[in-house]
This record gives C-alpha cells, structure tokens and sequence, in this order.
C-alpha cells in the first residue's frame, strides 16, 4: 500500500509526498490505523524503521481534521516526552515537516537555554507540545503550561522514558492529564519489567511488535573485533583511516573516556568532536550541526546523548567500549542502517569486556561475528599507527592529572 492510497487529508499527503515517503514501513502501516480509530498503542519496532511518523502523521491528521471545529484556545492538544533535548529538536521538526500545509503547531520545550521565549510562543498556542522532562515540569509548574486538554500523550524512547530516572516524573505528569486520553508508546527495545509498568499506565492496548527476535535492524552489519583496552585506539585510527569520506560515530562508556579519545584521534591528525551531558546546550547545537552538515565526520558520543537520534548518513559505528547496559548495543549501532540505508558497526572488546558482550548476545539471541585478526595483522595495526611512539603511559598520567586539576577548579567555582 503506498501513502497515496490513504484516506489522509490531501495536505497531509502532499507534506508526506516533500518528505520523500511514497509507502509507508512496516511500524507505520501496523501503527497508523490504530491510532486513527483511537486506540492505544505499545509499538516496539527496530531502530531506523519510522516511528517517528508512525506517530505524527496519524496524530497531524487527527488534529487537522478537528481544527475547523476548535480553536487552538483550548490548549495543547498533544504531548510528545522523550529523552534528550536534541531528540526533541528533531522529532518538533519531523512534526513541522508533516503539518507545514495544516494548522497544526508544534514546539518545543527544552532545559539549558533561556526560558523567555519559550513561555512567550507557548503564549501564543501550540497544538502540539515535544519536551524533555526538566523544563515541562517547570513550566508545567509555573503555569505556562495546561495539560487538561491533551488528547494524545506519547513516550518516545518509551523503555528509557519509564526506567528508573524517569518513572516517577511520568506518574506526576499522568496526575496532569485527562483520564480520558490515547497513549502511545514507541521503543526499539522494552524488557518484561518495564513492559508490565507501561501496561499498568494504559487502558487495553493494543501491542504491535515488528521482529521481535532480532532487535537489531536487518540493515545493519554488526561484528566484534578482539583487542587490547589499550590498544584500541590504534584500531580506530585504523578504521577510521581505511575509510576517509566516511561518517563515524564512536561510542564511549563515559564523558572522560570520550575526551581521551578525541585526544587521541586528533594525535594522529583525525578531526572528531565529541557530543556529551558534560557539554553546554550551545555547545552541543554547534556539534550536532557540524557533524550534520558533514563538516566533521567522526563523532564519539555517550549512549544517552545519541539515543533515539537520526544522524544523517552514518556509515560506520564503533563501540569503541562495549555498552554496559545490553540494550544500548541495539541503540548504537541503531545510529547508522537508517531507512533503506545500509550501515556497518563494529565493537572493540577487550579481554575484561567478555562478560558485558555475553549479556548483549544474550539479548540477541544469537553470536555477534567475529573479524579474525591474525597476530600479524594486529601486531602491524599498531605499529603502524602515527601514535606507536608516543610514550602513552606518561601521555594517560598527564591526561588524569588534567581531568583532576579541571574537576578541582569546577569544584572551587561552585
Ligand atoms: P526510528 O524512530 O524508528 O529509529 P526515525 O523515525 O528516526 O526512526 O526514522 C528513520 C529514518 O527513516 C528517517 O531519516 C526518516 O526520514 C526515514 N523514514 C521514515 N519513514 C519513512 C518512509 N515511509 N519512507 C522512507 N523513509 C522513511
Ligand atoms: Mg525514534
């Protein structure tokens, strides 16, 4: 079936048609119907496959049908939560892209910048709302935003939006909304816990899951590679190297380990940025518009700051540490493999990182192949790096005493 065949209203259609969508994926053909009729909705479907439209257009098209009858007066009408403020960015702007021929009006509401201009649009009426926790709950508070009106609530990254950190802001935020309500959730990933807690939050949902099994996109090569913690970095120049116009992102397990490894590529004449909580908002705009715009093409990341993100054009991912949560292998190496892309990753595991990859084949169900490297061939990657001379263990001394002497300044300024 292609979006032409849909009873959509024709603006609808023709902002779908600018996207470049002609039929929709497998999480949207499921999902739509479901959400027009007014069900609600557990959709777990793999990373790259659409769920970002799977929600807005039906949620857009709903809103654009009732607009005649209501004015926006009424209050926001939809409430799209999800992680990190630069996924909110984007799926406001998915949002934009579908309703630009509507009435229907978007924004976002994120932490870490000014709040002034934010009260004033909301001011002015939004239908739909897409927010990070931090700052809706301070708005929320403060009365700049009413949530008695909303008709769809939507949890985006939804087993990370109902784990620990998040749970209880969700449960005081339901407090806000009318009973009466549809509720969707989207994930790539939901264990059994956090599934039965989702299920507690709604009235009958309807559960669509597309390939359960393997919660790794089918579009995704994914391999291991057996190395030394120390000498990882050698690979990734390697890596890196092998593949001069192609897009990187590398994943750490920390914001430290983040910095050594930008320290480290750039020794070798390799120009990375890296994007973390440790980072201002303005700082991580600038680095999510330089890496879009090609203008840098290797970005080393922590599992949060890329959750859920949609990269443009990422080649290669590396878990240049291998994740400690299963569930975020599936969310790295989800950054490239998007649409109908193709994408390769590869993870650095070091001998004392065995037990953590046996915790992610076991989410896999299944081995994560392994590139044999000879000794030889090892033995030469590291020789043959720029870095091989530099005397690493004074250079790691001098970089934890940096860290130190910058972790007592910010401690002294506060
Ligand atoms: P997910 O949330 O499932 O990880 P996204 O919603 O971020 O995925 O979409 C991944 C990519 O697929 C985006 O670049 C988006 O523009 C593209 N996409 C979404 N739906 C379609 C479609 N029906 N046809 C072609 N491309 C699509
Ligand atoms: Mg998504």
């Amino acid at each position: 079936m292609k979006f032409e065949d849909y009873h959509f209203s024709d603006e609808v259609k023709m902002s779908i048609g600018k996207l470049g969508f002609k039929k929709p994926t497998d999480i949207q053909f499921k999902t739509i119907p479901h959400i027009l009729r007014g069900e609600d909705i557990l959709a777990i479907a793999q990373t790259g496959t659409g769920k970002t439209a799977a929600f807005a257009i039906p949620i857009i098209e709903k809103l654009h049908a009732k607009k005649k009858f209501q004015s926006r007066k009424d209050g926001i009408k939809a409430l799209v939560m999800v992680p990190t403020r630069e996924l909110a960015i984007q799926i406001d702007d998915v949002f934009k892209k579908l309703a630009q021929n509507t009435r229907v009006k978007s924004f976002c509401v994120v932490g870490g910048i000014d709040q002034g201009p934010q009260i004033q649009k909301l001011e002015e009426g939004i239908d739909v709302l897409i927010a990070t926790p931090g700052r809706m709950f301070d708005l929320v508070s403060q009365g700049y935003i009413v949530l008695s009106r909303i008709d769809f609530l939507v949890l985006d990254e939804a087993d990370h939006m109902l784990d620990l950190g998040f749970i209880k802001d969700i449960r005081d935020l339901l407090k806000f909304l009318p009973a009466k309500r549809q509720t969707l959730f989207f994930s790539a990933t939901i264990d059994a816990e956090i599934k039965k807690l989702a299920y507690s939050l709604v009235t009958n949902p309807i559960r669509i899951q597309i390939s359960p099994k393997d919660p790794v996109s089918k579009n995704i090569d994914h391999a291991l590679i057996k190395v030394e913690q120390d000498d990882k970095r050698f690979f990734l120049e390697r890596i890196i190297k092998n593949y001069p116009e192609a897009r990187f992102i590398v994943f750490t397990r920390t914001k430290v380990r983040a910095e050594r490894v930008v320290q480290a590529m750039e020794r070798v004449s390799i120009k990375c940025l890296s994007i973390h909580s440790g980072k201002t908002q303005e700082e991580r705009n600038e680095i999510m518009s330089q890496f879009n715009k090609s203008l840098i093409n290797v970005l080393v990341a922590t599992d949060i700051s890329a959750r859920g993100i949609d990269f443009p054009d990422v080649d290669f991912v590396v878990n240049y540490d291998i994740p400690e949560q299963p569930e975020n292998y599936v969310h790295r190496v989800g950054r490239t493999g998007r649409g109908i892309k193709r994408g390769k990753a590869y993870s650095f595991c070091s001998p004392q990182e065995d037990p953590l990859l046996l915790q992610i084949e076991e989410l896999l169900g299944k081995k994560i192949t392994l590139v044999d490297i000879g000794y030889s061939d090892y033995s030469e990657v590291v020789k043959e790096s720029e870095d091989a001379h530099t005397d690493w263990k004074t250079l790691m001394k001098q970089m934890d005493e940096a860290e130190k002497s910058y972790a007592q300044r910010k401690r002294k300024k506060k």
